[in-house]
């Protein structure tokens, strides 16, 4: 019997001998709550927001624990982990819980020749991700995430269990798909799922001490490119002697391998700065990977979207990029369905994109604010040529962020649906969103 009222989970506190382990995610490393809860029911998941309320304790709600908001110190963790099952349902719908890691529906929607473009990595959460729009390999053809969610069951703040969808709940339908964990907790997602029968996969290593030549090539065949083809351009710096500075083009082919799949991706490996480059046939579950940024590093990232890659761009994120030693840079190209969807249909920002643009610079974990600085002010050259930001990629808090997250009037829509939702603003450890 716990301390919470009518809580049948798990609770684990300060004195529990799991409590390190189970506070530990991917993204918040010694944070220590006071509280981790981890409900089996949307019963339990109502009973654990009462109390954190009743205790004045702050709430952080985790899936897959890819963000630092996934905890808080001395506040109460709602631990979504029990909420991990995937059910194929009828027509290729699927629902699935939101603690369950991209990597696990692959896996399980094969069998089926199903698959949701959702995400590079195995280990995403399905909660995290899609409520904040979510790019995956398949971005072109099937739009984000998001575009493929048919309904949530979402605990309400006042305990209440609904379910949100175009005819049930549609402001919160609305503001979940973009506005990230400001609306409620969110037990199970439905999705669309598209029939996928396999993939072709692979990496086209450039040279890497001419990155205007890869970006210059990249654009002028994915302008054209059949949608069935995503790529994400990746610049490395050279660690040490240990691995040297590499520019690589990961593509996907959401498609099975044929003359139409080497017709797409031809032009990619006829790009004059080629040095090498491997793809096969994959399933999609075979295209995630568990590649993570280094730990232990001060890593300050920026993003934005643009509507065009031109030379101008180029210009700028070469010298960019070429001003820091350590800088990691990453092309994701997403022209395609997303911007198909209109910019009012949900609550994720700057739809009419071509790209997403990704940019790291490492430090030494104790690197001073000063040395630091110079990042934020060298991808302000972008800012002519860009829009907004992409909110699953912000991982930290900034002045001003939600102002680049979402456009004014969005954020003014998705303030007025705070206030219906959560008046208190009992959910704040996200991108919070005040109530109007
Ligand atoms: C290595 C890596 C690779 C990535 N690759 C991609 C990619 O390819 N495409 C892409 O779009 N994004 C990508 N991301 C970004 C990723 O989508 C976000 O970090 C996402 O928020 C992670 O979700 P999560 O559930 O794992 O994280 P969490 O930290 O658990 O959750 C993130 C946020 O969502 C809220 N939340 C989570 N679950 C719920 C719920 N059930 N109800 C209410 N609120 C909830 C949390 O409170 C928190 O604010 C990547 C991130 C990393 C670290």
């Amino acid at each position: 019997m716990s301390e919470i009222f009518n809580f049948d989970g798990e609770v684990f506190t300060h004195d529990h001998p799991d409590f390190a382990e189970v506070i530990e995610t991917h993204s918040s490393h010694g944070v220590a709550p006071a509280y981790l809860v981890r409900p089996t029911s949307s019963a339990d998941v109502a009973a654990a927001i009462a109390f954190a309320e009743d205790r004045g304790l702050t709430l952080a709600v985790r899936s897959g624990g890819h963000t630092a908001y996934s905890s808080v110190e001395d506040g109460l963790v709602i631990d979504m982990a029990n909420f991990n099952s995937i059910e194929v349902l009828e027509v290729g719908r699927v629902r699935i819980g939101t603690a369950a890691r991209w990597g696990e529906v692959a896996l399980a929607l094969r069998p089926h020749n199903l698959a949701i473009s959702s995400g590079d990595n195995i280990k995403v959460g399905v909660g995290g991700l899609t409520l904040g729009g979510g790019i995956g390999w398949m971005v072109r053809q099937y739009g984000l995430t998001i575009d493929s969610l048919l309904e949530a069951e979402v605990v309400l703040v006042s305990g209440e269990v609904v379910t949100a969808s175009a005819t049930s709940h549609p402001d919160l339908f609305w503001a979940i798909r973009g506005g990230g964990g400001n609306f409620g907790i969110i037990t199970h997602f439905t999705y669309q799922a598209q029939h996928v029968e396999g993939v072709v996969s692979g990496t086209i290593n450039l040279d890497a001490t001419d990155l205007t030549a890869a970006l210059t090539g990249l654009r002028d065949v994915m302008v054209a490119a059949p949608e069935k083809l995503n790529t994400t351009l990746m610049a490395r710096p050279a660690v040490g002697d240990v691995m040297p500075a590499s520019i690589v083009i990961v593509f996907c082919y959401g498609g099975p391998a044929g003359d139409e799949a080497d017709a797409a991706i031809a032009p990619l490996l006829a790009l004059p700065t080629v040095i090498s480059h491997e793809y096969a046939a994959k399933s999609y579950a075979e295209v995630l990977t568990d590649e993570h940024l280094p730990v232990g590093l001060r890593i300050v990232d920026n993003n934005s979207f643009a509507d065009e890659l031109s030379d101008e761009l180029i210009g700028k994120i070469v010298a960019m990029n070429k001003a820091a030693d350590m800088s990691v840079l990453m092309i994701r190209w997403i022209q395609g369905a997303v911007n198909r969807v209109s910019a009012e249909a949900t609550s994720v920002g700057y739809r009419n994109a071509s790209l997403l643009i990704v940019a790291a610079v490492l430090f030494p974990g104790d690197a001073p604010d000063e040395a630091t600085a110079p990042v934020a002010e060298r991808w302000e050259w972008l800012t002519p040529y860009t829009n907004g930001m992409y909110g699953n990629w912000a991982f930290d808090k900034r002045e001003g962020m939600l102002n680049r997250i979402y456009p004014p009037a969005t954020l003014a829509r998705l303030r007025s649906i705070k206030s219906i939702y959560d008046p208190k603003n009992l959910l704040t450890v996200n991108h919070n969103i005040t109530p109007a």
